[in-house]
């Protein structure tokens, strides 16, 4: 396969290659690369097209029935497809939406009908949620050849042969990788353009209104208790915008991000995790920006910790579950199993906010009113949870529910990164504590002097 894209992004299935008699190459977004530039994936699509002398047509659906499935995420994906149809409408891409309403009686799926008649379909590797699951199902469905691009990291996942244990262990590696990777990512354009007959009717383009969204939002079987967020705009436009935001007023201030009434973190943890923005272009922009120390910082969160995440979810298999965690804190965390809890939550109290913890309940609130938590009150949100239930299985299934179900950047290999990092992931021991053992204690307490916890509350 002749192109530019790093051999190493490059996901091939066992397929025979590619079929001789398909019109056109079918790139399926899956909802974690939803931008026209700096995509590693569309760029080997259109070069694939290209040298096939084909269309490339780009098709994205999104089922009522994932998990966690709500207005709030489906209307984030929706205003990021509105982007779509316009950004990609100027290139002279066609790019369709299907919104799959939940009847599936008969017939193939669009995706099925449109991948048999394609060359080649590209998509976007993902190591988490349901992507994994969606990718073998098509290439058991379908014989044209399904090749998916890593598109979410900026060192591929395949760079690294080994699960790393440590941001210490995994930084000189990827820093080492740096100068190859972080560059700006190509985005050539289609020699071919002819426009493909769809089996589907299209419900948005880009002039549908917000209006129009919530009209057919309000049609699905999805969770309409956790509403759009009044904050966080879904789209490459929106991603573009706080990115500018960022290098302006947050990165200036990023040392001093452990404050959360400072608002100097750049918030793009929902676009990074929904491809909006890519990553290379939010590292290239922001050490342009600079000032350097304070980039060297961002660079550490939005690089080493976000990628030890995705290496750690590439390759452990358990990693929704205390497999994933070392085994010193397993042992310290089952060794005190049966240590007294002071007070012990059930999901609705802790989802609805009402633990004797008013930190807890702001973060919580956080949470659920726009779907975004601060760094640093998360880490308080999550470890409190361990000491409120009967078992660390059990707060571990609750963070995992909480976490996706309310949070806009939930579902990604971050949210099991920072989830595990509670249980004692990627962290040494510390002193022996009730409960815990030696895994680390973060006092709700003594949050108080590190930022205005009166403030924080008062701000939610
Ligand atoms: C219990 C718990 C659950 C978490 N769940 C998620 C989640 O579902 N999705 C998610 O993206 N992050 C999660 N994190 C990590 C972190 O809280 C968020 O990435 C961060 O708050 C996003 O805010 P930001 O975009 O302003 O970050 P910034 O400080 O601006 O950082 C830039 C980017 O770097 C990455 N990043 C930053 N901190 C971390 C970290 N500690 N680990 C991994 N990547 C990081 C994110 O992609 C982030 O957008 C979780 C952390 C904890 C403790």
């Amino acid at each position: 396969m002749e192109t530019t894209t790093d051999s190493l992004r490059i996901h091939a299935g066992t397929e025979p290659g590619p079929n001789p008699n398909g019109e056109f190459v079918l790139y399926w977004m899956q909802g974690v690369a939803m931008r026209t530039t700096g995509n590693p994936a569309l760029t080997f699509a259109i070069e694939q097209a290209n040298l096939m002398g084909v269309p490339v047509l780009l098709y994205q659906g999104l089922r009522p029935d994932y998990p966690w499935a709500s207005d709030r995420i489906h209307t984030f994906i929706l205003q990021a497809a509105v982007d779509l149809y316009q950004g990609f409408a100027r290139r002279g891409i066609q790019y369709a939406f299907y919104l799959d309403g939940g009847d599936h009686s008969s017939g193939p799926s669009p995706l099925v009908s449109l991948a048999r008649r394609a060359k080649l379909v590209v998509t976007e590797f993902f190591p988490t949620f349901i992507q994994p699951r969606q990718l073998r199902g098509l290439r058991e469905r379908v014989e044209t050849p399904v090749v998916a691009v890593d598109a979410s990291t900026l060192v591929p996942l395949r760079y690294l042969d080994l699960e790393y244990a440590t941001a210490r262990a995994i930084r000189p590696v990827l820093h080492r990788a740096l100068p190859h990777y972080l560059v700006p990512i190509s985005t050539p354009e289609p020699s071919h353009r002819r426009r493909i007959e769809l089996p589907f009717d299209e419900h948005l383009n880009g002039s549908s209104t917000s209006g129009d969204l919530a009209a057919l939002i309000a049609t699905l079987d999805i969770d309409h208790a956790v509403a759009p967020s009044p904050t966080v705009v879904g789209g490459e436009r929106a991603a573009w915008d706080r990115l500018d935001r960022f290098v302006t007023k947050g990165l200036p201030r990023y040392l001093e991000r452990n404050d959360p009434n400072l608002d100097v973190t750049s918030r793009l943890s929902p676009h990074l995790h929904f491809g909006t923005i890519g990553i290379a272009d939010v590292l290239l922009r922001a050490q342009q920006a600079g000032p350097a120390d304070q980039f060297a910082k961002f660079l550490d969160e939005a690089l080493v910790w976000r990628e030890l995440a995705f290496n750690t979810v590439y390759f452990n298999r358990r990693h929704r579950s205390l497999g994933a965690v070392p085994e010193w804190a397993r042992r310290e965390l089952e060794a005190h199993s049966d240590d007294p809890r002071a007070s012990r939550y059930d999901l609705a109290t802790l989802e609805s906010g009402r633990t004797h913890e008013e930190l807890w309940n702001a973060a919580q609130q956080s949470l659920v009113k726009y779907g975004e938590l601060h760094n640093y009150v998360r880490m308080l949100w999550g470890k409190s949870v361990l000491l409120w239930t009967a078992s660390a299985a059990e707060a571990l299934r609750l963070l995992e529910h909480l976490n996706h179900r309310y949070a806009l950047d939930g579902r990604d290999p971050c949210s099991y990164g920072g989830i595990l990092w509670c249980f004692g992931r990627y962290d040494r021991p510390f002193y022996r504590r009730p409960i815990l053992g030696t895994v680390r204690y973060m006092s709700l307490k003594a949050a108080r002097d590190k930022f205005d916890v009166p403030a924080y509350i008062r701000g939610i």
